[in-house]
């Protein structure tokens, strides 16, 4: 289809709503036109009852089909859609994102599913993508100018990493690296030009929680907007907009799909940013076909259920490693010197399913672990049904010679273990008999 020009989008049909976002971001205050929530129809379910987390992942945005009665959103694998008086009316009104047009626009397979990501985040609205740093990417684009700065962490996704890095610098962005628990050195690296502070609330490998609600009070203080990757706790363990994040993202290739079956991403929050982050998606591309959004929505039904045994599971993990003696330090905010004060108010609905630890005999004796368990298998990602294990040294942080791992606090020996769904004594027993042959 012919695109619509960018300038339209927001183009001033209504009342201006005030922000008190910075200067920094001029374009917010731009995005005048009225925002309803959604996209949604008026057969997507909807509740704005206070409902429980299992509800709302069973229920919420599902499509209930006026025409059969279909239970579960029926798949729109279509790319187009019948124009009519409405579709032209939108694209006058500027409000083409809440009518089906075409699929790189919004198809209701993908508006089910960003429903029931914007009940379980308490989100205005949210938008699925074709993978996490799709989100990501677009995210940064949409909500920083080039001459803009942002504050981030060295603890980042490599992928995130990579494109801070690389391509927002290319695109004249400037970005700081600090530590993101260390919020003395988060405030000093604000700048005039200072946009967007982007942390990950959980962080890989060493699962270090960040201190969300003074950043958020901070990031309000000074205008600036806070983006936070909530992958590895999922909206049943935090909800961070709860705490004054501007935007939610999630790689929802890990827990939210949570069976190792698709790469997707998300983006949530209020419904100015969302859109503006829309167009930008628009135009990079990263849109999720239909039938991914299916799977995604069907596999989002259980996420409450697979989280309570994920967190069930780590925590177990986490008491046997604590008194074994070929474990030097374990990674996980259940462990009783964890030294981040403030994770004890965040993570009130457990802590996620990620455990690291060092073993003994450094690297070698991390490989000669991995070699001997039988259940989890030795791969990358994270959050799937099935138990996953694999070690920063030889994957996502192969390119850092021994000492600079060290120098960011990846000690030899560190295992990182995405802890399944499995009966907890099975993942026990194999890591106690890994463990003695060690
Ligand atoms: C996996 C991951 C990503 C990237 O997501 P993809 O779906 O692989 O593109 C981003 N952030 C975190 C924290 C991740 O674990």
């Amino acid at each position: 289809m012919q695109e619509q020009r960018s300038a339209n989008q927001f183009s001033s049909k209504a009342t201006s709503d005030r922000t008190n976002v910075s200067e920094n971001i001029q374009w917010v205050n731009q995005l005048t036109r009225s925002r309803r929530p959604g996209p949604r129809t008026p057969h997507n379910w909807y509740s704005d009852k206070l409902l429980g987390a299992s509800t709302i992942a069973v229920h919420a945005g599902g499509y209930e089909d006026p025409t059969t009665g279909a239970v579960g959103t029926p798949i729109f694998q279509t790319t187009t859609f019948h124009m009519s008086g409405d579709t032209y009316e939108a694209f006058e009104e500027g409000s083409i994102r809440d009518i089906p047009i075409y699929s790189r626009y919004g198809n209701p397979n993908q508006w089910a599913v960003q429903e029931k990501l914007s009940a379980l985040e308490k989100a205005e609205s949210s938008i699925v993508f074709s993978s996490g740093m799709a989100a990501i990417s677009s995210a940064l684009i949409a909500l920083t100018n080039r001459g803009g700065h942002v504050v981030t962490s060295f603890d980042l996704y490599g992928g995130t990493y990579n494109f801070m890095r690389e391509d927002m610098q290319q695109m004249g962005r400037e970005i700081s690296f600090v530590s993101p628990v260390d919020l003395d050195s988060i405030q000093n690296a604000i700048q005039p030009n200072t946009q967007v502070l982007f942390f990950e609330v959980l962080s890989n490998p060493l699962l270090k929680t960040i201190p969300l609600r003074q950043l958020a009070n901070f990031a309000r203080e000074n205008k600036l907007l806070l983006i936070v990757d909530n992958t590895f706790l999922s909206p049943i363990c935090l909800q961070p907009l709860n705490y004054g994040a501007h935007l939610v993202i999630h790689s929802c290739t890990k827990y939210l799909n949570g069976h190792s079956n698709l790469v997707a991403g998300s983006a949530s929050g209020s419904r100015k940013y969302v859109d503006r982050i829309w167009t930008q998606m628009l135009k990079l591309g990263g849109s999720l076909d239909p039938h991914a959004c299916s799977i995604l929505e069907n596999n989002l039904k259980t996420l409450a259920l697979r989280m309570k045994r994920h967190i069930e599971n780590a925590e177990q993990i986490v008491k046997f490693l604590s008194s074994h003696p070929k474990i030097c330090r374990i990674y996980h905010p259940s462990v009783e010197d964890y030294p981040y004060p403030w994770a004890e108010e965040l993570l009130t609905n457990g802590a996620g399913g990620m455990v690291s630890f060092n073993v003994k005999g450094g690297d070698e004796g991390a490989l000669k672990l991995l070699s001997l368990l039988q259940i989890p298998r030795i791969a990358t990602s994270l959050g799937g049904l099935e138990s996953l294990v694999s070690l920063p040294f030889n994957t996502s942080h192969s390119s850092l010679t021994t000492s600079q791992r060290m120098n960011i606090g990846i000690e030899p020996g560190l295992v990182r273990y995405s802890i399944g769904i499995e009966d907890s004594a099975d993942l026990i027993l194999d890591l106690d008999r890994a463990l003695d042959s060690l």
